[in-house]
């Protein structure tokens, strides 16, 4: 149902989420991005402007900085609304402003905010809005090749969300 690949090896059978597999891999990737994003900013040539409450923007205008740190440049542009003028280039595709309205949204909701947490949040964002959905059925080469990035990964078992990527039925009786 374009929602699970199917795997065989000696160990046994394995059933692996493909949206969860393709997070974990967009997942390493974006942390390694996420690690020095100043010289990946690009200007935008029509700034994205975004709307908060008042106690939001309040709060938000303290927390500009942060924003700075992965890569995305937020200003203040009078009352409520804010402007981004540039965003790291390897943003995941028609998802740009999502991706900064939900940073913006756990910026806002944290007590106190780490820089390591932070790059963990935003590259978790981006993977999951860069990954094929349930419901998208791949071809046999587009599954081998995300079975093997998924072997190349540093933590290969679960999503950045913590969920299971792959469910092992081992054979009972190897005699
Ligand atoms: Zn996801
Ligand atoms: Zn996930």
């Amino acid at each position: 149902h374009g929602t699970y690949l199917i795997a065989q090896n000696d160990e046994g059978l394995f059933l692996i989420d493909q949206h969860a597999a393709h997070e974990r891999v967009n997942y390493e990737f974006y942390y390694e991005k996420f690690g020095q994003p100043e010289e990946a900013s690009q200007e935008l040539l029509l700034p994205i402007t975004l709307e908060f409450t008042r106690a939001e923007a309040d709060k938000l205008k303290d927390r500009l900085h942060w924003f700075e740190r992965v890569g995305v440049y937020l200003e203040h542009f009078g009352g409520q609304t804010f402007r981004v003028c540039a965003y790291p280039y390897w943003f995941p595709k028609g998802e740009e402003q999502r991706v900064i309205e939900e940073m913006a949204e756990w910026v806002l909701s944290e007590r106190k905010i780490d820089l390591s947490k932070l790059r963990e949040q935003a590259s978790t964002l981006c993977s999951c809005k860069a990954s094929i959905k349930a419901n998208q059925r791949l071809t046999d080469a587009e599954a081998n090749m995300l079975l093997q990035r998924l072997a190349a990964c540093r933590q290969p078992y679960t999503c950045p969300h913590g969920r299971p990527i792959v469910e092992i039925g081992r054979a009972s009786c190897r005699e």
